[in-house]
């Protein structure tokens, strides 16, 4: 079931489309009439997607697809410059891109991948945006960020992934701060367990992954991990004029994990290989 939406005429770029949330969300927003960038490394999943938008659209239209890495600014450059020329400007701005990094303080590799986690789930996020504010202040459009609920609990064994996205959650405070006199409006999104390749991606063995799954769902309020589509909901609402006095804020979509976060969830860990 999908909450219905009006984005006819509105031009979306949605990072990270290729797989999961992204492309989840690239077909909704497509359904409710936008014009969208589907973008991501693997150029043959971006037309994958760019087709399932195709079959959803109500006028036809041919979504823009952009093999690019978001740790590359010149790849985010060509990004926005491309979506523009194409489409002639910029509406919604969605940075979904993202991935789990998990390194233990005293790993020998630990600063590198906490660099890349920063790089990945945060500085493309602050490039973008510096990026896009003079295209979406023409727009008086609005940016939705994808965070985590591991941005405001810690994990152990995940502090890059968990720091980068609590500074996300900051970031996109600030931003609304400082962006909200230009009229764009800028929301960020908390997940729970969704299901996607997210976990997968991390590079730990499926089976720790899968016996981790199970043991946390278990004790979630809503034992269940959500579908991408309920967190493409979120960020239609966000993105949309029913949410035009919203700025600034934090919408966890987690299944209670947040509410219900106690000692019993503490108490998991993961147990990553060395
Ligand atoms: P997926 O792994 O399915 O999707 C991640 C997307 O990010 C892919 O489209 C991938 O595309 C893209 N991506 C990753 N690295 C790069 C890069 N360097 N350059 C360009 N694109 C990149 O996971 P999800 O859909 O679950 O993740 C979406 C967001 O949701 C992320 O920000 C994640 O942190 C967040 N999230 C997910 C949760 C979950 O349980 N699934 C929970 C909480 C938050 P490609 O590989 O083609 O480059």
């Amino acid at each position: 079931m999908s909450l219905t939406f009006n984005f006819s005429g509105k031009v979306v770029l949605i990072t990270g489309s290729s797989s999961g949330i992204g492309a989840a969300t690239a077909v909704q927003f497509s359904r409710a009439g936008a014009n969208v960038v589907v973008t991501g490394r693997r150029a043959d999943k971006v037309s994958e997607v760019a087709k399932e938008c195709l079959k959803v659209s109500p006028k036809q239209s041919k979504a823009l697809e952009v093999v690019a890495d978001v740790t590359k600014p010149e790849d985010l450059r060509r990004l926005v410059d491309t979506t523009v020329k194409h489409f002639g400007k910029l509406d919604v701005l969605v940075n979904n891109a993202g991935a789990g990094v998990f390194a233990k303080i005293e790993g020998k590799d630990f600063y590198d991948k906490f660099q890349k986690a920063m790089q990945i789930n945060l500085n493309s996020v602050v490039y973008l945006t510096h990026i896009c504010v003079e295209h979406l202040e023409k727009t008086k459009g609005n940016i939705v960020n994808i965070s985590s609920v591991a941005g405001k609990r810690a994990v152990t064994a995940f502090s890059p992934y968990c720091v980068a996205k609590c500074a996300l959650d900051m970031f996109t405070k600030c931003m609304a701060a400082e962006l909200g006199p230009k009229r764009i409006r800028v929301n960020v999104i908390n997940p729970g367990p969704i299901s996607t390749e997210f976990a997968a991606a991390t590079g730990i063995p499926q089976h720790i992954l899968d016996k981790h799954r199970q043991d946390f769902v278990a004790k979630m309020p809503i034992s269940r991990v959500g579908e991408s589509e309920e967190v493409g909901d979120a960020i239609l609402y966000l993105a949309s004029d029913h949410a035009a006095f919203v700025t600034g804020t934090n919408l966890i979509v987690d299944g209670g994990v947040i509410a219900g976060w106690c000692a019993d969830l503490n108490e998991l860990t993961l147990t990553i290989p060395e």
